[in-house]
């Protein structure tokens, strides 16, 4: 028997992330500097270690509630009505997930049926289109460009929308180019998606982490209109440092949580308890720790669009996330090239920017989620590695 054949069609069709296609190539690999997964480099803040730990200490180490614990529910509602000034009842609108990674997957399954159409921008965040095939939908990506600040046009929608289409997916800022949408654009979007009568999936896993003086990140949940339609999703990975924990949230009227909830209820049952105590902990005190993570990633961020500048290559500046895209494409190569040469020759890794969309194409994820040491060194190596290409070139 061969057993290839015998796997789902749907499984068969998706592609391995390449991201992780490049990665193995590190493994086992000391001498490399990775600027490659989007992780942060701290550790999770000790209060809210300390919190999962006395929880186990007392042995709390059971099944929750298939929503969340409601203390947390109740939380993550205060939470997201003083961040994206929202109201979410805590009761029935509010779901405890294993990451905004298991949220998208029981969102795309309880709104599609065969055939319907996402629209997603990207480069974007590689889960998006897998995850819509996986529930039989059919993703349709919509470019967005570098001379836009690589911002959502209302326009490019406009061109990609069809009768089929069912949902909007959203992420600002965007993993990998750091994007954010200036609020006038993004209420263009709101306006699109009330006229088009679709469903709004917006991924804020990266709203605490902006970096523009004077701008205030906005949910597109808030806008006018658009409660109703919009799934929010959050999570604990990236603001608060707690990727290893698996804890994220889904908000959004009743009857779509409710939807989602059979679903994790059968698949996952609950998120594992003792992420959701330290999650109590991580909402209840964890602001500041938040803050000096952004400024660290702020500083970071400065470093590395001067060394881009120095090295004369055009890096347009994230206003959030923890990533850089400059561009490559003036060195004659693909990101490919690009990205496995420096491996190859100065042992620094960052993805090609195809990774994430064929507009990708021409442009290097870098992750300043890195000590700032390292990332000084992996400049001069990128410097390096430029000046040589150049050289060859001329
Ligand atoms: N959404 C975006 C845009 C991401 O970049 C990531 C992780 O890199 C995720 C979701 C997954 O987050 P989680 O760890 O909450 O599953």
């Amino acid at each position: 028997m061969n057993l290839a054949d015998r796997l789902s069609h749907q499984v068969r069709a998706i592609p391995r992330s390449g991201i992780r296609d490049f990665f193995e190539l590190v493994i086992g690999r000391d001498d490399v500097i990775s600027l490659g997964v989007g992780e942060p480099d701290f550790a999770t803040p000790w209060h809210i270690r300390e919190a999962a730990i006395y929880s186990l200490e007392k042995g709390r180490t059971s099944y929750t509630s298939n929503l969340g614990l409601e203390t947390l529910r109740k939380g993550i509602s205060r939470y997201v009505r003083q961040r994206f000034h929202v109201d979410y009842d805590p009761k029935g609108e509010v779901l405890v997930t294993v990451g905004v990674s298991e949220a998208l997957d029981i969102a795309f399954r309880a709104l599609l049926n065969p055939g319907d159409e996402v629209l997603y921008h990207e480069p974007c965040y590689v889960s998006y289109n897998p995850s819509v095939a996986l529930a039989y939908g059919k993703a349709i990506a919509v470019p967005t460009r570098v001379e836009d600040k690589f911002a959502l046009r209302v326009e490019a929608l406009e061109q990609a929308v069809t009768p089929r289409t069912r949902v909007l997916m959203l992420n600002f800022p965007t993993n990998p180019t750091g994007a954010i949408q200036p609020t006038d654009e993004l209420e263009k979007i709101a306006r699109f998606a009330l006229k088009h009568d679709l469903i709004v999936i917006t991924d804020e896993i990266y709203s605490e982490l902006v970096y523009l003086e004077g701008y205030e990140h906005v949910s597109i949940a808030s806008l006018p209109g658009m409660r109703e339609r919009t799934l929010l999703l959050h999570g604990f990975s990236k603001a608060f440092a707690m990727t290893g924990f698996r804890l994220g949230y889904a908000c959004a009227p009743q009857p779509l949580i409710e939807a989602m909830m059979k679903i994790h209820q059968y698949g996952i049952l609950c998120a594992p308890i003792t992420s959701q105590v330290a999650a109590i902990e991580a909402l209840e005190n964890g602001a500041p720790a938040v803050e000096r993570m952004r400024q660290s990633y702020s500083q970071r961020r400065n470093l590395l669009l001067k060394g881009f500048a120095e090295m004369g290559l055009p890096c347009f500046e994230p206003g959030g996330a923890f990533y850089a895209f400059p561009e490559i494409r003036s060195l004659g190569m693909t990101s490919k090239q690009f990205a496995l040469g420096l491996l190859e020759a100065k042992s620094v890794a960052a993805v090609p920017g195809d990774a994430f969309g064929a507009c990708g194409e021409g442009f290097l994820r870098c992750c300043y989620a890195t000590d700032i040491n390292l990332l000084r060194t992996a400049l001069e190596r990128i410097a390096e590695y430029v000046d040589e290409i150049r050289k060859a070139g001329s």
